[in-house]
């Protein structure tokens, strides 16, 4: 294969690249987190020792900061990019009609994006981001030019004519130039201008994190979804473009090009809308799902239909699981597809990039080593999973990102669960424990478009496993599952409104819990010494209040409840042999046997 995804590199090297790369230097180390780690892989360097160096680099800490978690340093243009601002927030998306040229003999765009968008409050100024090189032609409303301040990546607006609260208007902003061409997408962003193995046009966009404004402009904001959109991509005849949604008409142009009109007819995420255009193939399917007949449509590269064939059967027992614990897909009215992209993947709504060389696993390795992540293809699983949990549950801010991942790789956990039952799907989440780093929290900072821990993905999927444990029924747990598809169905959540929708729930308040693994990098460790039939145990490495019940062998082959706080407390066991003492694995915590000298080996393997 050809393109950006080069033969033979490792995704360490990718992950160095991508982080440390020419495309967008060290700034971009948080998005770095589209990199996943493999748990038996052991680079000479780490991955993650890369994300961390280059982020220590950039940061300029302080004097006095700790070397393990350097803080960040927010910019003026993070605020404008990442938060509310006074501009953004009188108005509100309701429909982008985006239409798009894509010049690939010098990899530039032509375009314009008309906004429809309600008044919610009297403005003057409006903010419009675009990613520099791309240059602003033109913002025409009601008939008439009007003028702009470029601040960075963003245009403010001088609008002339009222803006009525209540009314609905619309802007058009005529662009031009040469988008961000992305190095190692997806994990910087921007244009992909690949070849294929044929050396033809192979085109893709992938930009999540960086913004969907590195190529077309829009409100650049997690919170505000247009209720609909029109992708209409302009190619040359040799390439068709799969774009998301439905393809509504094909119109060939009189200058050798044709015109892919596309319409997604439900709210979008930003970063969601992709263009994808190369020699594809196309069959279909049809999935007899919760909500009806549901359409699958696939586009592989035309040399790769048989063996998209193949690997491809991987999504109707997909769509089956996920429909069963998530509830029905979220998108029946646009459809499932894959898309076969020059990158790895991403979660492109009703239109998965797939990049994953149709090898089970990720990038045909296993990241939990528990051996049953090589029975089934990453991406086809994980990517889909982003369908219900990033969205149609979406994050309001960048922060929050676990509401995505978090809940996606947890998704791989309960997929192999489907496949192979349940002791196969806690293996393999309790094997992705291993390449979690405790780095820094999972919440990142709010307002500056700024992702936490890629702890977000392992981490945030074992805290979830744990809370299966406390919830300590499987009918009730998928009910908070598919709860929370059905309350916040196609819209925008804050990580507070999914913890306090699970706490509600499942009748606990597990503030204290996600306090713990999301906003610390603290793992609990249950204390414990056991004298005789004595048992004496308690929380410590926990944030104040936390008493987590855990499940623990009391007397042979029984395991029972304990209900530790950061004080001694104490229980009688029965056990015949203090090392048939066990804490159940299925809690993501650290056992300390204090009477045992230590002993790292014991801590690693309970981890
Ligand atoms: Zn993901």
């Amino acid at each position: 294969m050809m393109g950006t995804t080069t033969e033979g590199t490792t995704t360490e090297d990718y992950l160095l690249s991508a982080v440390c790369g020419p495309a967008g230097g060290c700034g971009l180390s948080h998005n770095a987190s589209r990199v996943l780690p493999v748990a038996n892989s052991r680079p000479a360097v780490s991955p993650w020792q890369v994300v961390f160096r280059c982020s220590f680099f950039l940061a300029v800490a302080p004097m006095g900061v700790a070397a393990q978690a350097p803080k960040p340093v927010f910019t003026h243009a993070d605020t404008i990019r990442g938060s509310n601002t006074p501009e953004r927030a009188w108005w509100d998306a309701a429909f982008y009609d985006l239409h798009v040229k894509v010049n690939s003999a010098d990899s530039s765009i032509t375009g314009y994006n008309t906004i429809t968008y309600r008044v919610l409050k009297p403005a003057r100024e409006m903010q419009i981001d675009l990613q520099l090189p791309l240059v602003v032609d033109s913002i025409v409303q009601d008939g008439t030019e009007l003028s702009a301040r470029r601040d960075g990546n963003a245009f403010f607006v001088r609008l002339i004519t009222r803006q009525l609260p209540g009314s609905k208007k619309t802007i058009s902003i005529y662009y031009h130039g040469k988008p961000t061409v992305a190095q190692r997408a997806p994990w910087d962003g921007g244009f992909v201008w690949a070849r294929d193995s044929l050396v033809r046009p192979w085109i893709a966009t992938a930009n999540e994190g960086l913004g969907a404004s590195v190529w077309w402009p829009n409100k650049d904001l997690y919170s505000d979804e247009p209720d609909s959109q029109r992708v209409a991509i302009t190619i040359p005849d040799s390439i068709m473009d799969v774009s998301n949604g439905r393809l509504r008409s094909t119109t060939p142009n009189a200058d050798g090009t044709t015109t892919y009109e596309w319409f997604v007819s439900n709210p979008i995420n930003n970063y969601d809308i992709a263009v994808n255009a190369a020699h594809y193939a196309h069959f279909s399917d049809a999935y007899e799902g919760e909500r009806g007949k549901l359409t699958l449509d696939f586009y592989p590269l035309d040399y790769h239909t048989d063996t998209a064939r193949k690997q491809f059967q991987q999504v109707k027992p997909m769509l089956q699981c996920f429909e069963s614990w998530f509830g029905p897909f979220p998108w029946y009215e646009d459809g499932y597809k894959l898309v076969e992209t020059p990158h790895l993947g991403m979660e492109h709504q009703s239109a998965v990039a797939y990049g994953n060389h149709y090898k089970n696993g990720y990038l045909g390795r296993d990241r939990s080593a528990s051996g049953h992540g090589l029975k089934w293809d990453f991406i086809i699983i994980h990517e889909s999973a982003h369908e219900w949990w990033g969205n149609s549950l979406t994050m309001k801010d960048a922060a929050d990102m676990w509401i995505h991942e978090s809940f996606a790789t947890y998704a791989e956990g309960l997929y192999t669960e489907c496949q192979e039952g349940k002791k196969a799907g806690a293996e393999y989440t309790i094997g992705q424990r291993k390449i979690v780093r405790n780095d820094e929290a999972i919440i990142g900072v709010y307002g500056v478009n700024h992702e936490g821990s890629g702890d977000m993905y392992d981490k945030g999927a074992n805290m979830l496993h744990t809370i299966r444990q406390l919830v300590d029924d499987d009918t009730r747990w998928r009910g908070i599952l598919r709860g929370l598809n059905k309350t916040y169905w196609h819209q925008i959540v804050s990580g507070k409104q999914v913890e306090d929708y699970i706490s509600r729930q499942s009748g606990m308040n597990l503030s204290k819990v996600f306090d713990q693994y999301l906003r610390t990098t603290m793992i609990p460790v249950l204390e414990y010494r056991l004298e005789g039939q004595r048992l004496s145990y308690r929380w410590s490495n926990v944030v104040r209040g936390f008493a987590m019940p855990v499940k623990v062998t009391t007397s042979s082959g029984v395991s029972s409840w304990i209900r530790p706080t950061e004080s001694w407390k104490t229980a009688r066991v029965t056990l015949s042999r203090p090392e048939d003492f066990r804490v159940d694995e299925n809690f993501y915590v650290v056992p300390k046997d204090l009477l045992k000298p230590a002993d790292s080996t014991t801590v690693r393997k309970a981890q």
